[in-house]
């Protein structure tokens, strides 16, 4: 029997938005994420987001669902994105571009691990969508149109809890644009932090399977930040998948943010969504780096302990390996088609 731990593709992390990202290759002090701890935990692959925090005004604070000038963003994205391409030229990862290089890195446990360039809210692209041909042909494979506040595209929720996500309008002509010319290029438009009236937006537009990345059951934790029941219909009546977010803040039926939070959390978000509409729309989207994780996760390192939680919560080995890796690797397949 093997002792390498089982392959993960997680949906979702920060670290290269990190001031520490130059210590990704050989490990980073602090953090959720580094590619030796990517190994110890089994991690093989991973959407890996470039984010753009929100500028502080000039008394230092930073309100909630304030808008990103464009060109902050943009500046913002390219130099984010370029650490991914260095780690990339040195060896350090394969930015996966076809499903081909998932599966070679799902292939080869002593090889770089995949990642996924994921802009996480669309502010670095112009309402005229001229450089998302440029990101495109760099490697971008996933896309939110927005995160926590609006931006030319549509609107994102703020964090709430209990609230519903139905909060402000849906897609702007721009924004349906974007995401019909996502599903041209074959770019994952991914549903979490959008609105309820832009999820439905994008759901009429029909451009792929319908993906929250890193997103918690609603029924479970009421947060702003999760999918609904209506919403996890919808995924998988498309095909598509919900990445179980790791973050007490998303797991809690009481929403705080309070590391001491049992990983049977994560496992009773994956069971409801596998109860609901089937296994195949359950993933992993820890929110690595993003939010603050369940103390006895740790970090990416602790993957194989959510994973025997997944087995003691009875799912089989062959589900947890979907969980794990396939249902990802399946929805991408069903978008980067083009
Ligand atoms: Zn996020």
């Amino acid at each position: 029997m093997s002792t390498s731990p089982i392959p993960v593709f997680d949906g979702h992390n920060d670290a290269i938005t990190h001031e520490d990202h130059a210590d990704l290759a050989t490990g980073r002090r602090g953090g959720d994420l580094d590619l030796p701890r990517m190994l110890a935990g089994g991690m093989r692959g991973g959407i890996f987001a470039v984010w753009t925090r929100t500028p502080p005004e000039p008394d230092g604070s930073r309100p909630r669902g304030a808008p990103v000038d464009r060109t902050i963003a943009a500046a913002h994205a390219t130099a984010s994105a370029g650490r991914l391409f260095a780690l990339e030229r040195a060896g350090a990862v394969r930015i996966a571009r076809t499903v081909a290089d998932l599966d070679a890195a799902y292939a080869d446990p002593d090889g770089p691990p995949a990642a996924v360039l994921h802009i996480e809210g669309a502010e670095a692209i112009d309402p005229e969508l001229e450089a998302l041909d440029l990101w495109h042909g760099a490697g971008l494979r996933s896309l939110g149109p927005v995160w926590g506040r609006p931006n030319a595209f549509g609107e994102g929720v703020l964090l709430r809890a209990p609230a519903s996500p139905d909060m402000g309008a849906g897609l702007t002509d721009a924004g349906r644009a974007l995401v019909r010319r996502c599903g041209e290029l074959g770019i994952v438009v991914d549903l979490s932090h959008i609105n309820e009236a832009g999820f439905w937006d994008v759901a009429r537009i029909e451009a792929g399977p319908l993906v929250a990345s890193h997103s918690g059951v609603h029924a479970i934790c009421p947060s702003s930040r999760n999918v609904t029941d209506r919403q996890i219909d919808a995924i998988g009546a498309t095909g598509g998948l919900v990445g179980i977010v790791f973050g007490p803040l998303f797991l809690r039926p009481d929403a705080k943010e309070d590391p001491n939070t049992p990983l049977s959390l994560i496992a009773e978000h994956a069971r409801y969504v596998a109860d609901r509409i089937g296994v195949e729309h359950v993933a992993l989207g820890s929110d690595f780096d993003g939010t603050t994780m369940p103390a006895p996760l740790g970090d990416v390192a602790g993957l194989p302990r959510l994973l025997d939680e997944l087995a003691t919560a009875g799912f089989t080995s062959d589900e947890i390996a979907a969980i794990a890796w396939h249902n990802w690797r399946r929805v991408f397949a069903a978008w980067w088609q083009a």
